[in-house]
């Protein structure tokens, strides 16, 4: 299958000196700027304006403007501002999906069919959440006429990560602004484009300047600075537990309300009657999705030690069909990793499992492009061994996974539960029964059943533990959870 060329709209976007950050409905260069890497070639694709603190202040200025008109206009009239951005999100669909496979080298037909839709879909969903939504509650007391108000909290701060930056800025503030609130968001240095293109539909969907502020930059210069706002009423954070907790930390010295989803190490628990073709390929897709550059993957394969033989080998021979190439070419299934310092980060690790003892079930390979001889590509890869291993402790972010076999299923979960992650684990078993025991018992933000990335509006998705705090995408929790409070009573 061919290998498409940006359309003119990418280009001409992709083409321009410096692309500005988006502040108060217009367009703003920085005098310094950052360089985007496409992962398939390694080449320079483009130049963005490198925000600073002047720049975050101007963002968060133009949020507090913006807050009284958007968070006191009917709901009706709100909710239609973020249909037509999802139309327009829609209409500019082949664009905003270019944009986001060279930035983050997914393939072409993965942005086409999830990443951009799915974001569209998420400002209709909230919208119509919002109209339907409860404002008022009317409390049946004694002696006290009361009740209690649902009110927005004003700015709200977003720092996403370069994973899925489309889909999280939408999952992100989607829910935020269909409540009432004005939005500044700093977009991940790495993966800007699509997030930043937004800027000339958010303008032609007639979203009132400074509703939608966004930028991007180093995190320590722009993203902290942000954080430690003073017109900051609330902050959402994606990205790496230990940035995560900077950013906790920052936010509770203000007692500023704080949301944090951070990153994973999953689960998955196959058990002696699982349907071993179905989980080795839903396991083989869960960890080549993204280049296996995914939070709630599972990378931690629990294998019941009579299956294991034939699950290996039924998982390894699907890996090895996986069609890797670059992210515009239509027949590619895996792309290159986002970054040379994320190969680097993959192929140590695998270096490091094999020094602390484990054995090498599918070995790494990295791999160029063919076409360009470059690129961050890279085989997927499996390893097998015991829990004390590097592999099997932390989250690596790439297309691997950790084998390791069980007699037990009671002890699995156990020994599953004992990591400090808490996002997203899977049972694999035919006994409907026992796999709906085995996924309460798994503690996480989600346990889900026979297969693994289960995501669909209406479906709440969270972490617990070191996975993070008060998650919630595309639920009615999160749009209450951008409401605060307020109880208004008076004595009879
Ligand atoms: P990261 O934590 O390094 O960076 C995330 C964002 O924080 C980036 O925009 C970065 O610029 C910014 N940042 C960095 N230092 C900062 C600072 N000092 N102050 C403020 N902001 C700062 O994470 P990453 O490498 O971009 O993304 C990978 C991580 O994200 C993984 O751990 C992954 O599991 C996690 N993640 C979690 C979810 C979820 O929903 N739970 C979704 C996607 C990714």
């Amino acid at each position: 299958m061919p290998k498409i060329l940006p359309n003119s709209h990418a280009t001409a976007f992709l083409q321009q000196s410096q692309i500005p950050s988006f502040i108060d409905g217009d367009w703003s260069t920085s005098q310094a700027s950052l360089a985007v890497i496409d992962p398939a070639t390694g080449a320079s694709v483009a130049s963005v304006a490198a925000a600073d603190q002047a720049v975050v202040d101007q963002a968060m200025q133009a949020a507090h403007r913006a807050f009284p008109e958007w968070s006191g206009m009917p709901v009706a009239a709100r909710a239609a501002c973020l249909h037509r951005l999802a139309d327009k999100i829609r209409e500019n669909l082949e664009t905003l999906a270019q944009l986001e496979s060279i930035d983050v080298g997914k393939p072409i037909e993965n942005s086409r069919g999830f990443d951009i839709p799915f974001g569209a879909d998420c400002f209709d969903y909230f919208a119509q959440l919002s109209e339907r939504a409860s404002y008022t509650t009317p409390l049946e007391l004694t002696d006290i006429d009361a009740r209690v108000e649902r009110k927005p909290y004003g700015p709200c701060g977003f720092i996403f990560p370069w994973n899925f930056p489309f889909t999280l800025f939408c999952w992100g503030t989607a829910p935020a602004l269909a409540a009432g609130n004005t939005v500044v968001v700093k977009a991940s240095e790495v993966t800007p484009l699509a997030t930043l293109y937004l800027g000339k539909l958010i303008k032609e969907a007639g979203i009132p300047d400074g509703v939608i502020n966004i930028f991007t930059g180093e995190g320590s210069v722009c993203g902290q600075p942000l954080a430690e706002h003073s017109l900051l009423k609330h902050m959402s954070f994606t990205g790496s537990p230990q940035i995560g907790k900077l950013i906790g930390k920052i936010c509770g010295e203000r007692l500023v309300p704080c949301k944090l989803e951070l990153g994973g190490k999953g689960a998955a628990l196959i058990t002696h009657d699982a349907d071993l073709a179905a989980a080795a390929e839903g396991l083989a897709a869960a960890i080549t999705l993204n280049t296996g550059q995914v939070c709630c993957t599972a990378t931690r394969w629990f294998v019941h030690a009579s299956v294991q033989d034939q699950f290996t080998e039924l998982v390894s021979a699907a890996l090895q069909k996986t069609n890797i190439g670059s992210s515009l070419d239509e027949a590619t299934q895996m792309g290159p990793l986002v970054s040379k310092t994320q190969l680097d980060r993959v192929t140590n690790y695998y270096q490091k499992g094999l020094a602390e003892g484990a054995t090498a079930v599918l070995e790494l390979e990295v791999n160029s492009d063919a076409s360009t001889n470059s690129g961050y590509f890279l085989k997927p890869h499996l390893l097998t061994g015991d829990e004390d291993n590097i592999c099997y402790k932390e989250e690596i972010f790439g297309p691997t996974a950790y084998i390791v076999p069980f007699d037990n299923e009671a002890d699995a979960v156990e020994r599953i539960n004992r990591l400090s992650y808490g996002l997203a684990n899977s049972v694999w078993s035919t006994d409907l029964e026992r796999a709906n025991q085995l996924a309460g018992k798994l503690v996480a933000g989600n346990s889900w059943i026979n297969a693994h990335n289960v995501f669909a509006y209406g479906l709440p998705y969270g972490g617990v533990n070191l996975s993070g705090l008060g998650g919630g995408v595309n639920s009615p929790e999160t749009f209450y959870g951008y409401l605060r409070n307020q109880t208004i009573a008076r004595p009879l």
